[in-house]
């Protein structure tokens, strides 16, 4: 097949009998952050390079292998965005946000893109769900960020999603660290990738991040960063632990996780599910204070998250939970030709002024073919005129589940009577029944 037939590797196409999948974790996603105070911020798909060499890192796999950078004419280059924060951080110091009292909790929902190798969970343009809270060092900021990630995770009915916690410290504690961390891997020198032998001089802390399963294993005994921690930034952790304690949130210290990008201080975390294979990892955050320093604006401390709206999909897919439905078609209405048709086309316009779901034939299919058409798009009734309705202004409206028909007057009372047989169909047993059990993630 050539290209121009086929969707670039890497990339996925939502045809519309999946959109339900994401309108559900996109809806969740902005209702939980809504009800943490957290407010939407929307930011250019492609910033300047150099944005992103200096916040997420020019030791970071990120920058070294998967940015996706253009040329515009002139001399400019852009690079599509890889991530979330480092845009955001660059649209609140440049809007004057900073200004505006703190914290600043601003939540977005946007494409990234990274050349990575495609696999389950692991895309080239790829989706996320990010918060950023920006004014406060208070190790309950942290808390209640990771709290926030964890009520999209619950509210979306996922089970068995681990937290892991660690503290990477701050740039006092980490000289030391990284002394340790050199000495260490320099006696392995020859046995790490070509990356990670550059990053031992630069930032050898990037080499617990390395993908390489040689690297991983001569990382597995290096020191961990947790016993070279300031008393500051202990101190930090500690009330951490404490108020996540103190929230019920269950988490695990996992000193090995450094996470992917240079701007982090202290706090890191992830969510990890093993139910998707070896891309896990469906949030990933932590606490980046010296970044809005570093890219020009006044030192605040900061921290946020991404999730990973695709890898969120996979994991409620094989969890077996709830999607919210697609809303289906409230009404059709099946013509006979001749006047009917006309009449058919005023009825629809009336419905959906009111907001119904209605349709009519645009094919010029026969009857028995508009009731089937009706059934599979899963109508919830069905009006058949002919010109004997016509004439009586009247028809029959057959409830397509229980079969029951009732008589409707097609004069200008219509769409009131449609409306009190709709409503009260939707407050019957069965439906109430169908509603509650999709409210509780019954399955699709
Ligand atoms: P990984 O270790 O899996 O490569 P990362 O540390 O590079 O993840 P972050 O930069 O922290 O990931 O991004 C936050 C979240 O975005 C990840 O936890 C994951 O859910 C998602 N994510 C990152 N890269 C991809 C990708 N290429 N495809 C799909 N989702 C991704
Ligand atoms: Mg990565």
């Amino acid at each position: 097949m050539s290209a121009i037939t086929q969707r670039p590797k890497g990339t996925q196409d939502v045809v519309p009998n999946e959109v339900h999948k994401w309108h559900t974790v996109e809806q969740v996603a902005r209702e939980s952050a809504q009800i943490f105070g957290f407010r939407e911020i929307r930011i250019p798909t492609f910033e300047d390079t150099g944005l992103f060499v200096r916040s997420v890192g020019d030791t970071t796999d990120v920058v070294q292998k998967e940015m996706y950078t253009v040329s515009a004419t002139g001399d400019s280059t852009f690079t599509l965005r890889p991530e979330g924060t480092a845009g955001t951080i660059r649209a609140i110091i440049e809007n004057g946000i900073l200004n505006e009292g703190f914290p600043q909790k601003v939540f977005y929902m946007l494409s990234c893109f990274r050349h990575e190798k495609p696999q389950a969970g692991r895309l080239r343009e790829f989706h996320q769900f990010g918060c950023e809270m920006i004014g406060t060092a208070n190790a309950k900021a942290d808390a209640e960020v990771i709290s926030l990630a964890k009520s999209v995770l619950d509210r979306l009915g996922l089970r068995g999603i681990e937290l892991n916690i660690n503290s990477i410290g701050c740039p006092k504690c980490r000289a030391e660290y990284h002394k340790a961390l050199k000495k260490y891997f320099e006696q392995y020198k020859d046995q790490l990738c070509e990356t990670c032998q550059g990053r031992l001089e630069k930032n050898p802390m990037r080499i617990l991040d390395c993908k390489s399963d040689e690297d991983k294993k001569i990382g597995e005994n290096a020191p961990i960063i947790l016993d070279y921690l300031c008393e500051d930034c202990n101190e930090h952790f500690e009330q951490l632990k404490y108020n996540l304690g103190f929230m019920g949130i269950d988490f695990k210290i996992n000193p090995r996780i450094v996470r992917g990008l240079d701007y982090y201080t202290r706090t890191v975390f992830e969510f990890v599910t093993t139910d998707i294979g070896a891309q896990g990892t469906v949030c990933g955050g932590g606490r980046y204070d010296g970044l809005i320093e570093q890219l020009g604006g006044k030192p605040t401390p900061a921290l946020g998250f991404g999730m990973g709206l695709e890898r969120l999909i996979l994991t409620m897919q094989n969890q077996g939970c709830g999607f919210i439905e697609p809303e289906k078609c409230n009404i059709y209405i099946a013509t006979m030709g001749g006047d009917a048709d006309a009449v058919g086309i005023t009825l629809v316009k009336r419905l959906r002024d009111e907001g119904f779901f209605a349709e009519n034939d645009l094919v010029g299919r026969g009857l028995k073919a508009q009731m089937k058409y009706a059934d599979k798009i899963g109508a919830d009734f069905v009006i058949v005129l002919g010109d004997n309705e016509v004439e009586s202004k009247s028809a029959k409206l057959k409830n397509m589940k229980t079969g029951e028909q009732t008589d409707i007057s097609l004069n200008e009372d219509f769409v009131e009577a449609f409306s009190d047989v709709y409503f009260a169909d939707m407050m019957s047993d069965d439906k109430m029944q169908e509603m509650f059990s999709a409210l509780a993630g019954d399955g699709e």
